[in-house]
């Protein structure tokens, strides 16, 4: 497998608490990778350690040969300054389960920020594909509203479009719908969904199994910091051959 994203014995703590323990894990280009298991089970911790977001404390996290917080010199690895660390984490876009706009920005504003505030792009550029991630979000109607203006469905839809504007080579989703009222779920999963079908490589954490069994290449369940089983979505959600497994998806359901 050509792998994007790689983690080999990864290791963290907080504090003498083994969060996660020993995790192996490769996605492919392109591949959709959806994680479930209890709440605690460290699925956010990993999405973190993979964007940079949390310090890991043994083995390694790599994106495309390329091992996230070092610079390659020979066989020598060097940690990266905090503005390098910066600019390798925007190779992974993340969506997180709370927006996170900017409040005082329109939606338009919002989603050029990072690749003009950020990247230095051309302003014009920004604007004309943030337009165009705008339609793709089913939002073109709304580049100059409010975060505040927009219904939960409709700002997590924005923070999708924001973090696409970026080109990530890569999309981590840590329960995007866990914060909306149930009728607005299915808005942001359509528009998931045809992120996956266009290509788009992504880890989704989710509660959301219907969404896995129609979207996901693979299912990963995890439980107390460990990689507990990992199958196609008929093997993990259909037939659990992992007690553990069988008992969190009747719980879910
Ligand atoms: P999940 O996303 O699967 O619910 P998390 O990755 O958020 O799990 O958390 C895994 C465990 O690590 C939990 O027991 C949580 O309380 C703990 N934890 C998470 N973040 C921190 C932190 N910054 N400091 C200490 N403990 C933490
Ligand atoms: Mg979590």
């Amino acid at each position: 497998m050509d792998a994007l994203i790689t983690a080999v014995g990864l290791q963290k703590y907080f504090g003498s608490f083994h969060v996660l323990q020993d995790i192996d894990f490769a996605i492919a280009k392109g591949e959709v990778v959806c994680i479930i298991g209890p709440s605690g089970s460290g699925k956010s911790t990993f999405l973190r350690c993979i964007n940079q977001l949390e310090k890991i404390d043994a083995g390694y996290v790599a994106i495309e040969g390329e091992i996230v917080g070092y610079r390659r010199d020979g066989n020598k690895l060097h940690p990266l300054s905090q503005s390098e660390i910066a600019r390798q984490r925007q190779s992974v876009g993340m969506v997180f389960q709370r927006f996170h706009l900017f409040p005082h920005k329109t939606v338009l504003q919002n989603i050029v920020e990072g690749p003009v505030g950020v990247q230095k792009r051309p302003k014009r550029d920004c604007i004309d594909e943030a337009k165009t991630l705008l339609n793709r979000v089913g939002l073109s109607l709304k580049a100059d509203a409010y975060p505040g203006e927009l219904s939960g469905g409709q700002q997590q839809r924005v923070a999708i479009a924001r973090s696409l504007a970026m080109k990530p080579k890569a999309m981590l989703f840590d329960e995007p719908t866990s914060a909306l009222d149930p009728e607005l779920v299915g808005e942001v999963l359509s528009v998931m969904k045809e992120l996956a079908a266009s290509g788009t490589t992504m880890i989704v954490v989710t509660h959301e199994l219907g969404f896995c069994r129609e979207v996901a290449d693979r299912v990963l369940f995890m439980d107390a910091g460990r990689i507990v089983d990992c199958g196609t979505p008929a093997e993990i959600l259909e037939n659990p051959r992992n007690p553990r497994v069988k008992n969190f998806i009747s719980a879910v359901l």
